[in-house]
C-alpha cells in the first residue's frame, strides 16, 4: 500500500493552493483529482462565464494574470488554464482520474480506497468543493419539457426552440436570463430573496469596497441572511445586477417557484418584497462606501446617479402567480438552485446531521482531517479563489507544524 505525509483530495483551486502550501513546508503530499485540474471551471459552468471579480482580485496572491487587464473579468477557460499552469510551474505531484470512493480511518491516520488502489496518509484535505451536487426540485413533471440545473446550461442556442424559464436569480441564474434575453429568447425569471451589491461604485469596484469595509473577513453571514444569494456579475464588461434592467431588456420577473399543478407553476407573492430588500442591501452598501469615503477622506468622485432607479416593471408591481408552461411556449427550465455538500464517500464521524463537517475554520474535529474550499469555512472569502488561498496558507501551516518529516515522493 502506497503511504504519503498528506492526502489531498480534489484539485480545483482549493486543492492547488493547499498543494503550493504544503511544498513550501516541505510536507510529502499527493493530490488526487478524478477529472482534470479545475474541472469544475471547465465543464460545469457554461461557455460565456467570466470571473465575478476582477482579474486583479480573483486570483491567488502570487500569480497574476499577465495576458489580460486586471480590472477586466477573466473567462472561465482562462482561469482553469490558470490553475493548471499554477501547478505545472509549482511541480504539484497531483494525479489525474483518480477518483477517491472511500475515506476511513486507519491505525494512526487515513485509509483512502481509490480508483487506483488504496492510500495511507496521516493527514487529509478534503478539497472537493463548496458546489458538489447539483439540486433540481423535481417539480415540473412535463416529459416535453427540457430541464436541467445550471450546471449543464451551455449556451441560448443549444435550448430548444422557444421560452425559457431560469429559477433562482443569484449570480449563475440572472447571468444565464440575461444572455438568454439579449439572444432574442423569451425569457423568465424566477427571482428570491438576494443581495445585489453594485458592480462599481465611485470609481471602485465592489470587491474593493467589500474588502474596505472588511466583508471578506466577516467570520458568518448576518442572521436570517444565510440563504440569500447574490447576484453579481462580470459579464459584458461588468455592471450591477439590476433586475429592473433585466425586465426592460424583456426579462419577466416572477416571484419564488412554487407548486406544480396540472401543467401551471405556481409562484409566490414575493417578488415585489424580494426586489425592495435587493435594493435595500444595494443602497446600504452606497451608503457604508459614502461612510467609509468620508471617516477616511478619501477623494473618491461623488456618484449621485447610482441611486437612481428604473421604474418597477409591470411585472413586478402587477405580479403573475402562476404560469400555465405549454401556454407561454416554454420549452425549457433552467435551475440556478444551488447545490449540496457530497461526502458519503468519507466513512468517518465528522459530520452534522446537516452534511457539514464539524471543524474549526477547516481543522475537523477528527484529528488529521482537514477541509478547505468550502463556503464559510473561516470567512466569506473561504470559498473564492483568494480566500481558499489563505485557508489552505493557514491549514498548511498546522499540518507542517505536526508533520514527520517525511521527504517528498
Ligand atoms: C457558476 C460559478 C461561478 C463562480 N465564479 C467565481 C468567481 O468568479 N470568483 C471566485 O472567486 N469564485 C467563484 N466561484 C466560487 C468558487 O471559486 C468555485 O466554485 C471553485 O470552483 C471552487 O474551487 P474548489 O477547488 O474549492 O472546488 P472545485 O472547483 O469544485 O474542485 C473540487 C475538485 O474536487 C474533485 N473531486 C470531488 N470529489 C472527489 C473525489 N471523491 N475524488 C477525487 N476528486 C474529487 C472534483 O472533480 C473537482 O475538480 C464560482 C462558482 C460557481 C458555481
Amino acid at each position: 500500500m502506497e503511504h504519503t505525509d498528506t492526502l489531498v483530495i480534489g484539485a480545483g483551486q482549493a486543492g492547488v493552493a493547499t498543494s503550493a502550501h504544503l511544498t513550501k513546508h516541505g510536507v510529502a503530499h499527493i493530490v488526487l483529482e478524478r477529472d482534470r485540474i479545475a474541472e469544475r471551471w471547465r465543464t460545469w459552468r457554461w461557455d460565456s462565464l467570466v470571473a465575478n471579480g476582477p482579474a486583479w482580485h480573483d486570483r491567488f496572491p502570487e500569480a497574476t494574470f499577465d495576458d489580460i487587464d486586471p480590472d477586466s473579468f477573466a473567462g472561465k477557460d482562462r482561469i482553469a488554464d490558470y490553475f493548471e499552469d499554477f501547478a505545472a510551474k509549482n511541480n504539484a505531484p497531483i494525479r489525474t482520474g483518480v477518483n477517491v470512493t472511500r475515506l476511513e480511518r486507519h491505525e494512526d491516520g487515513f485509509l483512502a480506497t481509490t480508483s487506483h488502489g488504496a492510500i495511507k496518509a496521516r493527514s487529509v484535505v478534503v478539497a472537493t468543493g463548496p458546489f458538489q451536487r447539483p439540486l433540481v426540485p423535481a417539480v415540473v413533471t412535463d416529459p416535453a419539457i427540457t430541464q436541467m440545473h445550471s450546471t449543464a446550461y451551455r449556451n441560448p442556442a443549444a435550448l430548444p426552440e422557444g421560452a425559457v424559464l431560469v429559477v433562482g436569480a443569484g449570480a449563475s441564474g440572472s447571468q444565464i436570463a440575461e444572455e438568454l434575453a439579449r439572444s432574442g429568447r423569451k425569457t423568465y425569471l424566477s427571482v428570491g430573496p438576494h443581495d445585489r451589491p453594485p458592480r462599481r461604485y465611485r470609481g471602485q469596484d465592489f470587491v474593493w469596497w467589500l474588502g474596505k469595509l472588511g466583508k471578506w473577513d466577516a467570520k458568518a453571514p448576518d442572521p436570517g441572511t444565510e440563504h440569500i444569494t447574490i447576484s453579481v456579475s462580470g459579464a459584458y464588461g461588468g455592471h450591477t445586477m439590476d433586475f429592473r434592467r433585466l425586465a426592460a431588456l424583456g426579462v419577466t420577473l416572477l416571484g419564488r417557484a412554487g407548486s406544480y399543478v396540472g401543467g401551471s407553476l405556481g409562484f409566490a407573492p414575493d417578488l415585489a418584497r424580494n426586489i425592495e430588500n435587493g435594493d435595500r442591501n444595494y443602497l446600504s452598501v452606497l451608503d457604508e462606501a459614502d461612510a467609509y469615503a468620508r471617516a477616511h477622506g478619501l477623494d473618491l468622485p461623488q456618484e449621485p446617479q447610482a441611486r437612481i432607479f428604473l421604474p418597477l416593471p409591470a411585472c413586478v408591481t402587477d405580479p403573475i402567480l402562476a404560469l400555465d408552461l405549454k401556454t407561454e411556449g416554454i420549452t425549457s427550465i433552467v435551475w440556478a438552485t444551488g447545490f449540496a455538500l457530497d461526502f458519503g464517500w468519507i466513512d468517518i464521524d465528522a459530520f452534522r446531521p446537516d452534511g457539514r463537517p464539524h471543524h474549526q475554520d477547516g481543522v475537523s474535529t477528527v484529528p488529521g482531517l482537514y477541509f478547505v474550499g468550502l463556503p464559510w469555512l473561516s470567512c466569506r472569502g473561504s470559498a473564492f479563489i483568494w480566500g481558499a488561498w489563505k485557508d489552505a496558507e493557514r491549514l498548511a501551516g498546522v499540518i507542517a507544524s505536526q508533520s514527520t518529516g517525511t521527504p517528498q515522493p
